[in-house]
């Protein structure tokens, strides 16, 4: 019968050189590639050497670098070389490290398309002392396919507790703070959190100008500035400094116009000395190393809240038609420079989102769910009131509990699973105290919005198990093709037929056929291993511009959808292929 396969760390044995040298002995200059590896490990002192064991016997190897985690050689004894093995050996590793990337060589074909048929993707080439190497990243939602069942890499062993206050009905400005001072009392008030001097940054959540149209403000869209005006009535006898930052998501220019735009300044003139705003994307930056390195080693962080004493993020209750939810995890997202967010988007947004919250760390976490918004969040949905505030110091365990409160599981939310998985937080609810109403009492079920991405006469949509980010994205763009067709108005443009037909493919499943014949569009990080034959568009999820442009080429007479602003996003297209030409030495 066979066993459980059993990782165990060891060290490089002539064993495993010898089998290396076997592998790889019938491949052209196979003996100098092996030598090559041989001499980067023992120049690296953080190279781990796993043996894999079943029923007792070693059945493989994994070389593995954990500063980026990424699996350096992988190597199966000769009698068991087939896929599967080097699958079950692939499946406890990502049970113990999570997302994995990994460095195959080119000529080593077989290698490379059985880590493809796992879910690993190729993601750049690049020589190494006359090596052609191949970078590959594990796909996420591979990832999440591969798991038998959703469990932590690490138990997580510390309590967390979470807060919840009821807000009256009438959510008048000093019911929403006696509300806050409620909520903060349960914690242990905040002179635990802010310590006399200290200067504070507050994270509101400013995506947009959505929140307010001719001075009505609709709820939901942006945190409360009710909510931040009280926040700062309480910091101001305490702290040294209060420092409101964000930086914008969408038109990354407009931040300051969106202080203006929600009355911020308002809020500055009552205490100019002591209060001030800053616009995160235009701040100075730090660069910092990303522990464990996935996806992107290093991201550069914002100074103004690298030098803060404390970070309070305030994230709005609402629905995020792309991450299911936006709450403490996805607000962090503003705090990275312009192009930090276009890179996140290319690199992987679900992991980079994790990786910030190991580099920016908010001491606490308040949502504001005065007002929640549910369907298309995090702009075009309907606001719900729900006369509550949340709050906490971690952020799973805090998008655990508001998840909950929107009747949803935390759990479905991409990059909250994938934070869970890594060990950032509990989502059990046996691991979280709740102080405050029991949660059927303050529950009230979100709409969550429905995502169109079917396609049209000749346009087809092969959806291969793709995540919401992909389907979110995809759908938006795809909306704006269920309109008339100038061409012909008594279709709508998706239904336009085509000499050659059109397929999209998205998602990690690789069984789809591609006919090189007819025009292949694929999607995403997921769909990488296809980008030589037909048009792709990078990125995990692609950002919205890289969709449309994509898409578009469909359409060449029809003026393209707008989502950003198009000469901001060009600039850091541009910038990132500076960057990613740069790595390929
Ligand atoms: S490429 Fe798309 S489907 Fe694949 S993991 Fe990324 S967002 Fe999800």
């Amino acid at each position: 019968m066979k066993r459980e396969i059993v990782l165990r760390e060891g060290i490089m044995t002539d064993g495993l050189v010898e089998e290396m040298q076997n592998y790889y002995r019938p491949l052209p200059k196979g003996l100098d590639y092996v030598k090559f590896r041989q001499e980067r490990w023992r120049e690296k002192e953080s190279i781990v050497v796993y043996s894999a064991e079943q029923n007792g016997e070693t059945i493989g190897w994994v070389v593995y670098d954990p500063g980026k985690s990424t699996v350096e050689e992988l190597l199966v004894k000769p009698d068991l070389v087939q896929p599967e093995t080097a699958w079950q050996l692939l499946d406890e590793l990502v049970k113990q490290e999570s997302l994995v990337a990994a460095e195959t060589w080119q000529e080593d074909k077989a290698k490379q398309s059985a880590m493809i048929e796992y879910g690993f993707r190729p993601v750049r080439h690049f020589l190494q002392e006359g090596f052609s190497i191949t970078k590959m990243e594990l796909s996420t939602q591979a990832y999440f396919r591969r798991l038998k069942e959703y469990k932590p890499v690490k138990e997580y062993s510390t309590r967390e507790r979470v807060a919840l206050e009821k807000v009256p009905e009438s959510q008048e400005p000093g019911e929403i703070k006696a509300a806050l001072v409620g909520l903060l009392d349960k914690l242990g008030g905040i002179k635990r959190f802010v310590k006399p001097g200290k200067t504070v940054v507050l994270k509101p959540n400013i995506v947009s100008e959505h929140g307010l149209k001719d001075g009505i403000p609709k709820g939901g869209i942006v945190t409360d500035i009710r909510l931040v005006k009280a926040l700062v009535e309480l910091l101001l006898p305490l702290a040294g400094k209060v420092i409101i930052a964000e930086g914008a998501s969408i038109n990354r220019s407009a931040t300051t116009k969106l202080f203006e735009h929600y009355g911020y300044p308002e809020i500055v003139k009552t205490a100019p000395d002591k209060i001030s705003l800053v616009d995160l994307n235009a701040d100075e930056t730090v660069e910092k190393p990303v522990p464990g390195g996935k996806r992107m080693l290093a991201r550069k962080i914002p100074v103004t809240l690298e030098e803060a004493d404390v970070i309070i993020s305030l994230p709005v209750m609402k629905i995020h038609f792309a991450a299911g939810v936006s709450l403490a995890v996805k607000n962090l997202q503003g705090t990275m420079p312009p192009l930090e967010k276009y890179m996140t988007h290319f690199f992987g947004l679900w992991q980079n989102l994790v990786n910030i919250h190991h580099l920016v760390k908010p001491n606490l976490i308040i949502i504001d769910g005065l007002y929640g918004q549910e369907d298309f969040g995090p702009i075009s949905g309907t606001p719900k009131k729900m006369d509550l505030l949340i709050a906490g110091t971690n952020p799973i365990a805090v998008d655990s509990i508001a998840t909950r409160v929107m009747g949803l599981d935390p759990l479905s939310s991409p990059p909250v699973l994938l934070g869970y998985l890594q060990g950032l937080g509990p989502v059990e609810l046996d691991l979280i105290d709740i102080i405050g109403p029991p949660l059927d009492e303050v529950t009230s079920k979100f709409r969550e919005p429905e995502l169109d991405i079917s396609g049209g006469e000749s346009f087809h949509v092969h959806d291969g198990d793709a995540c919401r980010g992909c389907r979110a994205y995809l759908h938006f763009v795809l909306s704006k093709l269920r309109r008339p067709d100038p061409k012909d108005p008594s279709r709508l443009l998706i239904d336009r037929p085509f000499d050659r037909k059109v397929n999209l493919f998205l998602g990690p499943d690789t069984r789809a056929n591609i006919n090189p014949e007819e025009a292949n569009i694929f999607m995403g990080m997921c769909q990488q291993h296809r980008a030589d034959v037909g048009i792709h568009l990078p990125g995990c999820p692609p950002h919205t511009e890289v969709i449309i442009d994509g898409v578009y080429r469909m359409f060449p007479d029809v003026e393209k959808a707008k989502y950003a602003d198009k000469s901001e996003e060009a600039v850091l297209g541009e910038m990132l292929q500076q960057i990613l030409a740069s790595l390929e030495v």
